[in-house]
């Protein structure tokens, strides 16, 4: 498709005195006030082109020239294209920035409109809206995450709240109940690229900031969207159901946030649907409340700084497979809180860690394996091409192959039951289809169907045919030519072509009579006479000539008749397909579970219902694996052990750069990776089920949202104090750093109390504030636990070593002496370090336990924490000193005084 700039310079060609527009202008500013929020690609020839302020928007973001076309309103219309075959580039830029695009095709050749009358303008319209939660372009999205479209609808005012969300380019699809003070984390754990919503929770000032908080791409539409009468009618319409309950039992409010989800999806596909497996319906229960903050803080999925690398996920991640890489993702961000489903999983890293051969044999398997799941959403998008044909006849070929190595028991061991149930998937393909699809498709693929050659030689005689007639063009033209120097007896006659004539025939002058003489076999009509030579035709050659024009055009329609009936042949097979993409995916996961488990030595946790966490030689994932690397020596592996009915709390003391954060994040990710199913580094590990993780590490403030770095950490603080529960793990690293050294060391007092005799969970918490351990005397599941260092020389010798016991300092001069501050600064720091434990020796920590009863921190005691330290003499008399009234002889004196008293101790 060509368009000429005739048709660019019609598009606002009206002199700009008129108020009249032109056909094409009035055509686009129709199609853009139906797509009013969306920049609107405008299909012109080879180019999408953008008008008015999209031409703006999109200059700025994609760096793209901008132009002006004609006049609109006496204005001149900016304007900017990009090309057609580079547009997944520019639309992924645009999307990343937060744009939505709107996506408006020819939907004819414009020789098609001139038939209509030379003014007549090309047929066009909008075939699909591209946004954040609706792509499906291997260009577009991360091949080894999901990207999911969230829908959040509520019923009545202020009723139940539901969550759903699907993948539209791997067909997942689930519901949740969620509630106003859980949906942050709800959203923190899809992280998805867009949420749908009905415009009125905007107006709920908390699930509005839920939704920014995201990071997300917000999408409010009109609260008819979701309503849940025609949401249920549209779902059973899709998955073509009498009613929803095969699925679960779901409520209102889900069927309108599944519903609203739906109807989404086909308005941005325009009419398409995807292939979307039936919906999952989730128990809220079923996964541990993890909040966004934690997620954050423990570098799940990516680092503080937004990095892969040196998360929890890039240090465990071993699939070969993308779809595998997908699930991983998915299970570590929803560790679960079923012991019996967490023990499945395990069941399965068990079996693959036992056999290192299976493994082996199935990781090379997988390791050809395409993307099945994102090749279908394609396909059932009319956005597939060839390729993704053949995607779906590799993948169904090599599940094939992968089903043998997990067909039987091996060496008297029983195969897990998803085990057995998966080879019995994988070896149940649609056998008629994965023939049919290796019959037919060529070995080398064209991108898109329409440029042909993706139909294998000997598939179809009638397509060979037509092929060999455009290809062997010479070879049937050369017989003809024989045939008509037989018949002529002019054994010099010869075909040739020119753009003029196309085919004809020529001999020279003196041979024409045998030609157009009686005795002529053929009847040559006469073309063209030239000096010393005369052209003919026939009938035959014309008709040749015609056919070889046609038989490209016949076989690339024939092809692409056979590439529609092979892609409706496997959406006819999408539901099977897509289970055993999902089984291939889970196959991945395990056996890379089992592949990390032997290469770091991880072992099977005990995973059950208690409230045991015991963890014998537990070490730090991701910091082990960065040590090792660097050759820096081994990790030190260190013990903990809270349990429900022991010491469940542990205050962990020591200095600075021991190792304190490092063993509370390790004991923390060690609760996550035994409840995704994954082994764990550790030497024995027994884990009762925790329903919630808190973690409240790090400190940086959220300026943004307008909270200081302080109040940063007492929004995370207050967080756990309200919600933990008795089966919640926590870890606080520090707490009160912030602020003056009373009011912090007051907070993370009252906090320990509170954790130890309201929320009563299990925990990890961190200080510098040595006169908490004095805490342990009175509350009788606190313990004391401390990282050992050796002082030598003066310099401090980090061991790394968690022990029981209390730190006596914290070296945090010798630290910062390791990190270069200037030696004037430290030997300063020493002195006033000593002067002020000098002072401080005064204070007895057990009286500080007598005179701070239990909450004493809740109760208005603030006064008795000041005094702490009496103020030096020399303190007083500078305090009291009145500079401006001093004459230069009492000034004098007072020097002399002053050095007196700083040289009494
Ligand atoms: P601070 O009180 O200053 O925050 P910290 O006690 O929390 O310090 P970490 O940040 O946990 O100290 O550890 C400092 C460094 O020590 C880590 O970056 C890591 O390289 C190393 N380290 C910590 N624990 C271990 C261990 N068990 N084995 C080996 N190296 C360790």
């Amino acid at each position: 498709m060509t368009v000429s700039m005739d048709e660019i310079s019609a598009f606002a060609a009206i002199p700009e005195a008129t108020s009249k527009v032109t056909p094409m202008m009035e055509q686009y500013l129709e199609i853009k006030a139906a797509n009013a929020d969306c920049l609107l690609f405008y299909r012109m020839g080879d180019f999408y082109e953008l008008f008015f302020s999209d031409a703006e928007i999109a200059s700025r973001t994609l760096g793209i020239a901008l132009t002006k076309r004609g006049k609109h309103l006496g204005a001149d219309i900016p304007m900017c294209g990009v090309p057609v075959h580079a547009a997944d580039e520019y639309l992924q830029r645009l999307i990343r920035f937060g744009h939505r695009v709107a996506v408006c095709e020819q939907l004819e050749d414009p020789a098609e409109a001139r038939k209509r009358g030379s003014k007549s303008v090309v047929r066009r319209d909008v075939i699909r809206l591209v946004t954040p939660g609706t792509l499906t372009e291997d260009t577009l999205l991360d091949s080894r995450r999901h990207n999911y479209l969230a829908a959040v609808a509520r019923v009545r005012g202020d009723g139940e709240l539901a969550l759903a969300w699907a993948d539209i380019s791997s067909g997942e699809l689930a519901v949740m109940t969620t509630a106003p003070a859980r949906l942050m984390a709800d959203l923190a754990r899809l992280e998805p690229g867009e949420i749908i919503l009905p415009d009125s929770l905007l107006d709920d000032a908390g699930l509005a900031a839920a939704f920014r908080q995201s990071g997300a791409s917000l999408s409010p539409l009109p609260a008819v969207r979701f309503d849940s009468a025609a949401g249920e009618r549209r779902l059973k319409q899709h998955f073509s159901v009498a009613a929803l309950d095969a699925f679960g039992d779901f409520s209102r409010a889900e069927i309108a946030s599944l519903g609203g989800l739906l109807d989404y999806i086909i308005l941005t596909q325009v009419g398409r649907v995807p292939v979307l497996r039936n919906p999952r319906h989730e128990d809220a229960t079923r996964a541990m409340l993890i909040d966004p903050a934690t997620r954050a803080n423990l570098e799940l999925t990516r680092t503080l700084s937004g990095e892969r690398n040196g998360s929890l996920q890039s240090a465990i991640d071993m699939t070969v497979t993308a779809a595998g890489a997908r699930v991983l993702a998915e299970r570590l961000a929803n560790p679960l809180t079923d012991h019996l489903a967490i023990n499945e999983r395990l069941d399965e890293v068990d079996y693959f860690f036992a056999f290192r051969d299976l493994r082996e044999e199935i990781r090379q398997a997988l390791a050809s394996m395409p993307d099945m799941e994102r090749a279908l959403a394609r396909l059932s998008l009319g956005r597939g091409g060839p390729r993704d044909l053949a995607v779906i006849r590799d993948g169904l070929s090599g599940s094939r192959s992968l089903s043998h190595f997990i067909a039987d028991d091996r060496e008297l061991r029983v195969r897990p039951h998803a085990i057995a149930a998966a080879s019995g998937l994988l070896s149940a393909i649609p056998e008629g289809l994965a023939g049919e699809l290796a019959r037919a498709l060529a070995d080398e693929l064209p991108l898109l169907a329409r440029d042909g050659g993706l139909v294998r030689a000997g598939y179809l005689d009638e397509l060979d045919g037509y092929r060999k007639l455009r290809d062997d063009t010479r070879q049937v033209i050369a017989e003809l030519q024989a045939t008509y120097a037989e018949q002529t007896c002019v054994r010099s006659l010869k075909i040739r072509y020119n753009n003029v004539l196309g085919y004809y025939i020529e001999v020279s002058a003196q041979n024409a009579t045998a030609l157009t003489g009686p005795e002529a076999t053929a009847t040559f009509i006469h073309r063209q006479t030239m000096a010393g030579a005369m052209r003919f035709t026939t009938t035959e050659l014309a008709g040749l000539e015609s056919r070889i024009a046609a038989a490209a055009d016949r076989a690339l329609s024939i092809e692409s008749e056979i590439f529609d009936r092979l892609v409706a042949a496997v959406l006819q097979e999408s539901g099977d397909i897509s289970r055993i993409a999902a089984t291939v995916a889970a196959l991945d996961v395990a056996v890379s579970l089992a592949e990390l488990a032997s290469r770091h030595h991880y072992i099977r946790p005990r995973v059950d219902g208690s409230l045991q966490f015991h963890v014998r030689a537990g070490r730090h994932p991701v910091v082990e694996q960065a040590i090792e690397k660097q050759a820096q020596g081994s990790f030190i592996a260190n013990n903990s052990d809270l349990s429900g009915d022991g010491q469940r709390l542990w205050l962990v003391t020591g200095p600075n750069m021991a190792g304190k954060s490092t063993f509370l994040r390790q004991n923390a990710l060690i609760v996550i990776l035994a409840q995704m199913g994954c082994y764990v580094p550790a030497a024995e590990a027994h884990i009762g089920v925790a329903d919630r993780l808190f973690s409240r590490v790090g400190a940086a403030d959220d300026l943004a949202r307008g909270r200081s770095t302080f109040m940063v950490e007492m929004v995370e603080t207050a967080a756990i104090l309200n919600q933990a529960t008795e089966r919640s793990f926590v870890i606080l690293d520090e707490i009160g750093r912030g602020t003056a050294t009373f009011d912090g060391l007051s907070i993370a007092w009252a906090t320990v109390e509170h954790l130890h005799e309201v929320n009563r969970c299990r925990g990890l918490f961190a200080t510098h504030y040595h006169e908490l351990t004095a805490l342990s005397s009175t509350l009788p599941h606190l313990a004391n636990a401390t990282v050992k260092v050796r002082e030598w020389k003066g310099e401090v010798v980090f061991l790394h070593e968690v022990v029981p016991g209390v730190a006596d300092r914290s070296y945090g001069i010798q630290v910062a002496q390791l990190a270069g501050l200037p030696a004037a600064v430290i030997d300063r720091a020493t002195e006033v370090l000593k002067l002020l434990e000098d002072g401080e020796k005064a204070v007895d920590r057990k009286a500080l336990v007598d005179d701070l009863p239990l909450f004493a921190a809740t109760r208005p005691q603030s006064s008795n924490m000041h005094g702490f330290r009496e103020p030096t003499a020399l303190a007083l008399k500078l305090a009291g000193i009145a500079a401006d009234e001093l004459t230069p002889r009492a000034a004098l004196d007072l020097i002399y005084e002053l050095k007196r008293l700083q040289d009494t101790p």
